[in-house]
């Protein structure tokens, strides 16, 4: 894997775990060292959202372990996983966690690097392409220009229903005039539009949900927040999709004349 002037990859001895992030999707979005991650593992515990092309890549006799959460389907609780991940590394395995996009975008990278340091395991961190930022760029909608934005807002859409918050959480978002890209955003549409709606964005809002970027269902559909809940529904957008909000998806017309499609 070593390349000809850059820098050496790094050894994964046995007993370690990477917390690596597989990008959105395409295997050519992956990074160099998640790329050396997947030759080099004994045991690939993955997420329900990592592309079988990426899982491809890994080592013959590597095992693939499923471990993904997956909104509204079972899935294995956090616990369990950050105890696979333990006792794979205290058996002496190279353990790779590989999660879709970036580990620490909502990806519960600090959940399992908490666990591993309490359990005394060392552990080496390797950042992905995040979904959000990829399918925006991809889709021909720049995270921020000098017209439009000075900030940029990545949010969640679907939480721990215990975390308390309320529809004056979105308020506070819809206040700040800034854009919006929404992780996760299909589950509670409705109401998060409508708590957008009530915290002042104007119906006319440009706003965008790009559908598994990067990937054979891939899918762009431009709409307003007006009539995004009925678009989506009659265009049967579905997970995993990224919701943008604001100014910068208008500027997708500007691009979209020259721009280059995916693939
Ligand atoms: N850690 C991941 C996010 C995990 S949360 C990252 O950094 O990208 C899961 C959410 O990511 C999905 O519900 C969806 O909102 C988004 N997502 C992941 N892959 C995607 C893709 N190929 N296209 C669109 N959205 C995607």
């Amino acid at each position: 894997m070593n390349l000809p002037g850059f820098p050496p990859m790094p050894d994964f001895p046995a007993g370690e775990v990477w917390l690596a992030g597989a990008g959105p999707g395409d295997p050519r979005l992956l990074t160099l060292l998640a790329l050396h991650a997947l030759a080099t593992a004994d045991d690939i515990v993955h997420d329900a959202l990592v592309d079988p092309r990426v899982l491809g890549l890994k080592r013959a006799d590597a095992e693939l372990i499923p471990a993904g959460k997956r909104g509204g389907r079972p899935s294995p609780h956090q616990r369990d996983i950050n105890e696979i991940l333990i006792e794979r590394a205290r058996a002496g395995r190279r353990v790779l966690r590989l999660k879709g996009g970036d580990p620490f975008v909502f990806g519960r990278g600090w959940d399992e690097a908490s666990a591993l340091i309490a359990a005394g395991i060392r552990f080496r961190v390797i950042p992905g392409v995040t979904a959000g930022l990829a399918a925006a760029a991809l889709a021909g909608i720049p995270a921020t220009t000098r017209e439009t934005n000075h900030a940029v807002v990545l949010a969640a859409g679907h939480r721990a229903e215990d975390d308390g918050s309320t529809a004056e959480d979105w308020a506070a978002l819809a206040k700040l005039g800034q854009p919006i890209i929404l992780y996760m955003p299909m589950t509670q549409l409705p109401e998060i539009v409508t708590a957008l709606l009530q915290g002042g964005l104007a119906k006319e809002t440009p706003a965008a949900l790009l559908q598994s970027a990067t990937t054979e269902n891939e899918r762009v559909m431009e709409s307003t927040l007006g009539a995004l809940v009925d678009d989506a529904r009659r265009n049967e957008i579905g997970s995993p999709a990224i919701l943008v909000i604001g100014a910068i998806v208008g500027l997708r017309r500007q691009l979209l004349s020259h721009l280059i499609g995916w693939r």
